[in-house]
């Protein structure tokens, strides 16, 4: 099973480092929007941007159970410093492991159906909405449920962990 998986606001806390820095730099809506505060921070925000709890679980029980984990990331697209090689160090300083990193990908569906992916995983339901139309299976990663039904939704990678597992066996 290729499960892609996107990086910010999925498997690290990059909106929570964001909300910190908004409140430390009294970020003022009048004078920038929050695209352009949040790209004048983006090399603070993301070397200090950690992975959540059970990501790292969750990614070594994939690689030890035969699937494929495809990261799939619109990092450099924006912006350079959030490079493939500073995004790779995360994930080897954290021993995470991986397959493959597609980076600058937006939209992610053109890359998530060449790559074969039967599962994907991130917070932007643009990126959802994207994915899901090349028919494969779509799944919301949220601070808290909106139950609005049109993904399945998880709040952490516990619970994400188990629908893999649930996924898997239904495969085999
Ligand atoms: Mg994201």
């Amino acid at each position: 099973m290729k499960i892609g998986i996107d990086i910010d606001d999925t498997i690290v806390n990059t909106r929570v480092i964001e909300e910190q820095f908004k409140a430390k730099y009294n970020y003022n809506a009048d004078e920038e929007t929050w695209y352009e505060f949040c790209q004048k921070h983006v090399q603070e925000i993301c070397e200090l941007a950690t992975i959540k709890p059970g990501v790292k679980e969750a990614f070594d029980w994939m690689r030890n159970n035969g699937c494929e984990i495809v990261i799939i990331t619109a990092r450099e697209r924006f912006d350079h410093f959030c490079n493939e090689r500073f995004t790779a160090r995360l994930f080897e300083e954290n021993g995470i492991p991986y397959d493959k990193l597609i980076i600058e990908s937006m939209p992610k569906g053109p890359d998530a159906h060449q790559h074969g992916i039967d599962l994907f995983f991130d917070d932007l339901e643009s990126n959802l909405d994207n994915v899901s139309s090349y028919g494969i299976e779509s799944i919301k990663v949220c601070e808290e449920l909106t139950c609005q039904g049109k993904y399945k939704e998880f709040t952490n990678w516990y619970d994400i962990l188990a629908y893999i597992k649930l996924r898997k066996n239904m495969r085999a």
